[in-house]
């Protein structure tokens, strides 16, 4: 059957890291994160393999098997790590594609540097696909690769997915490179976004900017269709269900409730210490329900988890120290010996801990100015699975097209924010479990393997 073609699967990031513990020799994990977890089961039964980078700067390991997967490490040089990945991508792209809520920078030399290293990719990626094999590129990082390795193999079936937002054209034309990152993407058959507004947006700009024709999902380029459509992510709904409602989770998730105070609301935040997130606005505006004694120290908690990420992103530090400045000023403010009105943790959990705090949580807050879809809110959603709590989301998050039965938020609307994080602090428990039954109808549709499993069927079908 056609959809059993070997299939290579081409990422930033390979779907290892390397691990050492003293005393012992280094030795490859398996990554976290749902896209591995999604994509390893798919790979395993079609002999795949994985084209990515190893994580260090440097030459590339020889390319090995791990868990019957052949992945093909690609060497990037420190200089390289930094114009390709670092720049380019982390302060061109990902600003520009996040609704510019951070000034995107454009240099001629970052540019080079991520067409070089797209380049890599693509000619490793030439040199290891069986011929028909189908190829699937992942993410802003590689942009330019359906298009270059097209080029070099034209036997292959080429799919793209873009994990982040895609922009509105206004915002699109600014680049200078857009007309080549165009024709870059439009190498693909078949390019996947998150929502039917991502969609919209690729589709408009590949026919203003990269010579598409059409008006539908389906454009012609010369004598060639791409198909341009929503394919919105999911998480492993099951396992997170599952985990949930173990003994030790409900144990952890129990002790942290009685550590936190029995009688406190707990409002939980977990984010990757991004500025797109809107960690800082989302402080501001519980600072503002504890000044004006509408929320009571003494009977609410917040808990902010923020996960390290891009630490040598100058951007990222800012964030940093904005949001550890929130935290001490409201802490310093509100909290009294013994009583803690925010909780801050910047690092990242185990699964367990992350799953017994979504348990622990009685209102959720998601209130990112953009995100492509948001996983966090849909692990709270699938880990209530006794149908109470509030989850509060961003109408800029992908996932709040789909999750309707959520409270949703303008971020930058402070007094609005307040409001709804207000509100979901008093919800009877009868419209929580209304919401909430709605929300895990939703999530609990379409699973991350379901994603996978249409992305390819639609690309190979
Ligand atoms: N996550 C994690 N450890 C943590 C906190 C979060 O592994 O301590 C995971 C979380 O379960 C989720 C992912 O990180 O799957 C974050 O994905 P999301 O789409 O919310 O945001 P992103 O970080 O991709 O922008």
């Amino acid at each position: 059957m056609s959809t059993k073609k070997s299939l290579v699967v081409v990422a930033n990031r390979l779907p290892v890291h390397r691990v050492s513990s003293r005393g012992q020799r280094a030795r490859w994990e398996t990554s976290p994160g749902g896209l591995v977890a999604a994509l390893t089961p798919i790979l395993k039964g079609r002999s795949g393999s994985w084209v990515g980078w190893a994580g260090t700067a440097g030459g590339a390991p020889r390319r090995f098997t791990h868990q019957g997967i052949a992945l093909h490490p690609i060497g990037l040089s420190r200089q390289l790590v930094e114009g390709f990945y670092e720049r380019f991508s982390n302060r061109t792209l990902w600003p520009l594609y996040h609704d510019v809520v951070r000034r995107p920078e454009f240099h001629r030399g970052w540019w080079k540097d991520y067409r070089e290293a797209n380049t890599r990719f693509a000619e490793m990626t030439a040199k290891v696909a069986p011929r028909r094999a189908t190829v699937w590129v992942h993410d802003y990082q590689l942009q330019l690769v359906p298009q270059l390795l097209r080029t070099l193999r034209p036997d292959l079936r080429i799919g793209y997915f873009l994990h982040i937002p895609f922009p509105p054209l206004e915002l699109l034309a600014q680049l200078p490179w857009r007309r080549e990152l165009m024709e870059g993407l439009l190498g693909a058959d078949l390019i996947g976004l998150q929502t039917k507004d991502d969609a919209r947006n690729m589709r408009r700009a590949a026919v203003r900017l990269g010579g598409a024709h059409g008006r539908g999902e389906d454009l012609a380029v010369g004598e060639r269709r791409v198909r341009v459509a929503a394919y919105p992510i999911s998480i492993d709904v099951a396992s997170f269900e599952t985990l949930a409602d173990t003994p030790v989770v409900l144990a952890k998730s129990f002790a942290f409730r009685r550590r936190l105070g029995l009688d406190r609301q707990v409002i939980l935040g977990i984010d990757r210490l991004d500025y797109t997130k809107g960690i800082d606005t989302r402080l501001r505006a519980y600072e503002e329900l504890l000044a004006s004694g509408r929320v009571d120290p003494a009977r609410a908690v917040f808990v902010q988890v923020a996960v390290p990420s891009r630490e040598r992103v100058e951007e990222y530090a800012e964030i940093r120290e904005e949001v550890e400045g929130w935290v001490g000023r409201i802490n310093g403010r509100f909290s009294t010996v013994g009583l803690t009105t925010v909780h801050y943790l910047r690092r990242s959990l185990n699964p367990e801990d992350l799953v017994a705090l979504y348990r622990a949580a009685d209102v959720m807050v998601v209130t990112p100015y953009r995100d492509g879809m948001n996983l966090v809110a849909k692990e709270y959603v699938a880990s209530r699975t006794d149908n109470t709590g509030a989850l509060v989301l961003s109408e800029f998050a992908g996932a709040a097209r789909s999750l309707t039965a959520a409270l949703q938020v303008n971020p930058h609307d402070i007094d609005g924010m307040e409001d709804t994080i207000h509100r979901a602090m008093h919800l009877t428990v009868e419209e929580q479990r209304q919401r909430m039954r709605s929300l895990r109808r939703v999530v609990r549709r379409h699973n991350v393997h379901d994603w996978a499993n249409r992305f390819l069927g639609d690309l190979t079908g």
